[in-house]
């Protein structure tokens, strides 16, 4: 059994003073109207120019956030590796609108993929399809809406951009992930990732793996269905399995425009989804790997059993358990400990450029049931100890 409990494991990089700021932040997201009247404050001061950056650097963006470049990520990358934990890197600037901002993105992309080439701690990449194309041509391919010449020349450049990724990802030999993302613009991604993986997961291993939300109904017979073509036309699966980020705006969404929710009725159903596609992966890794994109100690435990029932060694090269920086250390540390691949997802970015990646860190950690509780007690039972040392 992993002990997550162990504190002292869990914060060994974060000084004293480093804990308590982080304890001081949780706090605050415990409290959901001062959050969202914080949120909405913060936006109004930078749409007016007001020079809060500084404050923002030394509360959430250190909390959440690598470094403003690769260079600066690339010490925090180091000394997680110490500890037995790899990271990705992501320019987390999100909502590109311009053919340049979307170079700009393929250009981010390609520098992690070149910086992880030379750099073992790094064995993924991972790029938002959004980030290189406009939205709503996604949403036009997902609905199967045709698209007329100058929106099919756009298209094209975005395949084109995502192809690049795929095929230097490939030849570098580092494992590329695409983060799944709203459902109205996911069957767009889903053709796209199956295409990639078609062509660059020949052989044994896989190098491009596609984002699979739980939280969607469908999602276990899509991975069936994955399964099935992956079998039958050889070829392998890279899965990042998540429960899903945009639930609210699914919800919301659904509601609005009259159609049936996406989404499973309860976090329960949820929670029986998630596990039989972790079982179903695990059960299947002859075919595929998987990426555990989750801060549930529950569903990290069940693939840590499963594991020794089927007596496979921590390192297994295709089970990889990952958590974003400046949450859950207490999972990706005490895994790392006991000699489990472990991958942080590292954002990057200047502050301004990465505050809707902030806004929805925060959001995540204020939600009702979201994980502030559990981190505030670790923290404060770390703190405690360090008191008494
Ligand atoms: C490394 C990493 C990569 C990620 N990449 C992506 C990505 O590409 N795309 C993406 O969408 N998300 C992504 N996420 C976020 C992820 O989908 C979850 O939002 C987040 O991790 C919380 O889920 P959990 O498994 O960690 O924890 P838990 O606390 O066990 O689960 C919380 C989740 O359960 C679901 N849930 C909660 N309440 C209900 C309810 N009432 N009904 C139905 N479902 C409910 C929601 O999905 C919620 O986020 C990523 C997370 C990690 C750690």
């Amino acid at each position: 059994m992993v002990r997550f409990e162990d504190t002292k494991t869990a914060y060994i990089l974060k000084s004293d003073q480093e804990l308590r700021k982080a304890y001081l932040l949780f706090r605050l997201f415990s409290k959901q109207l001062l959050v969202r009247l914080g949120g909405k404050f913060v936006l109004f001061l930078l749409r007016l120019r007001i020079p809060i950056n500084g404050i923002l650097k030394n509360t959430v963006y250190r909390q959440f956030c690598a470094g403003a470049t690769e260079k600066e990520s690339i010490q925090l990358v180091d000394l997680l590796a110490d500890l037995n934990v790899k990271s990705y890197m992501h320019y987390a600037a999100e909502g590109q609108r311009t053919e340049k901002g979307m170079d700009a993105s393929l250009n981010h992309v390609l520098e992690t993929l070149s910086i992880a080439t030379t750099n073992t701690a790094l064995p993924f990449a991972v790029f938002k399809a959004t980030a290189f194309g406009p939205t709503h041509l996604f949403k036009k391919k997902s609905a199967e809406i045709q698209l007329d010449k100058e929106e099919s020349a756009a298209w094209a450049r975005v395949l084109d951009r995502i192809r690049r990724c795929c095929e230097f990802a490939k030849d570098k030999g580092v494992r590329l992930l695409i983060d799944a993302e709203e459902s109205w613009l996911q069957k767009a991604i889903d053709e796209i990732a199956l295409d990639m993986m078609r062509q660059y997961n020949r052989g044994e291993q896989a190098f491009i793996f596609n984002t699979v939300q739980m939280y969607r109904k469908d999602r276990l017979s899509y991975l069936e269905s994955l399964l099935h073509i992956a079998q039958k036309e050889k070829f392998h699966l890279g899965i990042k399995l998540v429960r899903g980020a945009y639930m609210e705006k699914e919800n919301l969404r659904a509601m609005e425009k009259g159609y049936p929710s996406p989404i499973c009725v309860s976090k329960q159903a949820t929670d029986t989804n998630f596990n039989a596609a972790l079982k179903l992966i695990l059960e299947n890794l002859n075919l595929c790997e998987l990426f555990l994109g989750s801060h549930s100690e529950d569903s990290t435990s069940r693939v840590v059993e499963w594991m020794k029932d089927q007596k496979l060694p921590q390192n297994h090269s295709k089970i990889w358990f990952s958590q974003l920086y400046g949450m859950a250390d207490h999972i990706s540390f005490n895994l790392a400990a006991q000699g489990y691949q472990v991958i942080k997802y590292l954002p990057y970015g200047p502050v301004k450029e990465v505050i809707p990646y902030l806004i929805r860190r925060v959001e995540e950690n204020t939600s009702v049931g979201g994980q502030s509780p559990r981190e505030l007690g670790l923290i404060k039972k770390e703190l405690k100890r360090r008191r008494k040392g």
